[in-house]
């Protein structure tokens, strides 16, 4: 392909708002364009290293016996609706009406449109386990579009479903698709760290998140020093660390609960100063509010509330996790309360919130309070706290779980190494859905003896734009963009100093020769300076360069470049065109 034939409208100039690499590169490169906030257009050479990356995740899909459908982007309302979705998706689902007025999604995800389509083809036991995949456009309303196409608002995803009729064969399907995850991102060049996404709550491994390591990456990563252990902060564990005054042991018969008074005194770190002690010695008392519970799942059974209000108390040093909170209380989200619902709720002005004799809502009590036998909390008064608060004495717990958030130093649930942390971009995700889209959509087959079951369902997402902006990421320079092979838009560009005559002849035979060989590259014949094509060559970081000087020439020689490294040697215009650089 010659440069002045395709469409690569290189750039020295780049956007404000392009502050990573791989928006700045992508864009410079002449790689994409944008047409809106989120919205972008992928130019030839982009759409080159894109077909790169789909053809490389289409082989290890197809290789897991996974089959390509190609559905629609835009899905009937009422299947979103069926779901329980078209509500709980919030303003990041994209709805649109037809001309009869009829309610339409443009797809961020397809659940819905897979186990639709699924329903009403399965009948027998048969035709398990099954799993169907599209590479297809998403729309996702996002409200900070941001960093090029990492987050955009329409992308591209990989995403697959299976479905099965026990545990063993999802199990099967779902470690199938953690393989294929692991060659696809290996293939592309990509060092990802595979982290477990699934709370300790739900058991087992149900989800796992691809991760490359990022500084503007929207997670944060908690690693173990001393094992494998990598999981998600919004579900990271940790080993409960001596802390609580339950150390200080062997405690002597604690003193009666006692009321102290602590005028003007609300936040821990001020009550720390006025009892001068840790706030490992306080209960943290939290009000939070619960939108969207699923009653029928609940762990717990629960208590007859007129408003979904819970108490959360935790260790006075801690944070509570709210995505952990909510994934114990089988809620949709969870958030502070409002100032006015903590008052009616404990009886007091924000700040005094405590365990003890709080009656009006259920209690959460995060694992290490259970610890907790002598320590300072909220007296539900105003100015007013208690000491030697002694958990299983004083007051108990609703429920009892892990809501803490995991942070650097604390220690593995695994090996009890140290913890620490790191942030990272999720590239792909898998997850065990089990029976939530197909009960929720009357999914059913028959077994051997003709009885009715539901399926049990797995979802697996890679997110093909994200994953191309990261292979930059991973490989660039000061000059541009460094391609690994297997994503390169094209393998060899040519650059002549000047694309005239015995240059110019020898140009398009090394072209002719290669390209016949099945070499895919670029000719860059345009007339600019040498200097430029250079810059450009740097830019769209194809692997190989050869370099067409008149001094060479004359020695028939040709100069060739290779990209990463950067080292250059001469070889005879014959060895070139037979393409022998490109094995070494
Ligand atoms: P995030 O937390 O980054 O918003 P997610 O967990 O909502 O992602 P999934 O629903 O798991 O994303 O989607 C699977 C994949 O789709 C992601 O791993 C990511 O690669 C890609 N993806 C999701 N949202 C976007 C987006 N706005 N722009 C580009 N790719 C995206
Ligand atoms: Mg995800």
């Amino acid at each position: 392909m010659k440069f002045s034939q395709t469409f690569i409208p290189t750039l020295r100039e780049v956007p404000a708002d392009a502050v990573i690499a791989s928006h700045r590169l992508m864009f410079r490169s002449g790689m994409i364009r944008k047409l809106a906030n989120g919205l972008f257009a992928y130019l030839p050479l982009g759409l080159r290293c894109f077909r790169k990356v789909e053809k490389i995740i289409r082989e290890e899909m197809d290789a897991i016996g996974s089959l390509e459908i190609k559905p629609t982007v835009i899905v009937p309302g009422e299947l979103w609706k069926e779901s329980g979705r078209w509500t709980a998706m919030g303003e990041s689902l994209l709805r649109v009406k037809n001309r009869t007025g009829a309610e339409f999604v443009v797809s961020p995800t397809a659940e819905e449109a897979f186990t639709c389509l699924v329903r009403d083809e399965l009948n027998s036991y048969r035709q398990l386990p099954l799993s169907l995949y599209q590479i297809n456009t998403k729309y996702r309303d996002e409200i900070r579009p941001r960093y090029g196409v990492m987050r955009g608002r329409e992308f591209v995803m990989k995403d697959a479903y299976s479905f099965h009729s026990d545990e063993a064969s999802l199990d099967e399907h779902y470690q199938a698709q953690g393989r294929a995850y692991r060659a696809i991102f290996k293939r592309c060049g990509l060092t990802v760290i595979p982290v477990r996404a699934d709370s300790g709550a739900m058991g087992g491994q149900g989800s796992e998140e691809f991760m490359v390591e990022s500084e503007i990456g929207d997670n944060t990563l908690i690693l173990c020093r001393a094992c494998d252990y990598a999981a998600n902060v919004e579900r990271a564990e940790c080993k409960s660390d001596p802390g609580g005054p339950s150390s200080i042991a062997p405690i002597p018969p604690i003193p009666p609960i006692e009321k102290i008074s602590t005028p003007d005194v609300k936040t821990i770190a001020e009550l720390c100063d006025f009892l001068k002690t840790d706030p490992k010695h306080f209960i943290k008392t939290l009000i939070y509010k619960a939108e969207h519970i699923e009653r029928d799942r609940s762990s717990a059974p629960l208590p007859d509330v007129r408003e979904e209000f819970f108490a959360v108390a935790i260790r006075g040093d801690l944070d509570v996790n709210e995505i952990k909170l909510a994934a114990v209380l089988k809620a949709a989200q969870v958030s502070l309360a409002a100032d006015s619902d903590v008052e009616r709720i404990t009886g007091a002005p924000v700040g005094f919130a405590g365990p003890v004799g709080l009656a009006s809502v259920p209690l959460v009590m995060d694992r290490t309070v259970a610890e907790m036998k002598d320590a300072v909390a909220g007296a539900l008064e105003k100015d007013v706290h208690f000491k030697h608060v002694s958990c299983g004495r004083d007051f108990n717990a609703w429920l009892l779980a892990d809501v803490r958030t995991v942070k650097a130093g604390d220690r593995c649930p695994v090996c009890g190494g140290e913890l620490y942390e790191k942030k990272g971009n999720e590239l792909g995700h898998i997850f065990k859905l089990g029976r939530k889209y197909t009960q929720a959509m009357n999914v059913h087959y028959l077994d051997e003896s003709g009885v009715s079951h539901i399926p049990l369902m797995g979802c697996y997402g890679i997110g093909l734009d994200r994953t191309l902006a990261s292979i930059i990421e991973e490989h660039h320079d000061e000059a541009g963009i460094v391609w690994p092979a297997q994503v390169a838009p094209y393998q060899v560009i040519i650059v002549p100093i000047s694309y005239r005559g015995a240059a110019r002849e020898c140009c398009d035979m090394l072209a002719a020769r290669l390209e016949a060989a099945g070499v895919e590259l670029l000719l860059d014949d345009r007339d600019e300076r040498a200097g430029v094509k250079f810059n450009d060559a740097d830019l769209i970081g194809i692997p190989w360069r050869i370099v067409v000087g008149e001094k060479n020439l004359a020695a028939g020689r040709v100069e060739v470049k290779r990209r990463a490294g950067g080292e250059t040697k001469l070889l005879d215009i014959e060895a070139a065109c037979r393409g022998e650089f490109l094995e070494t």
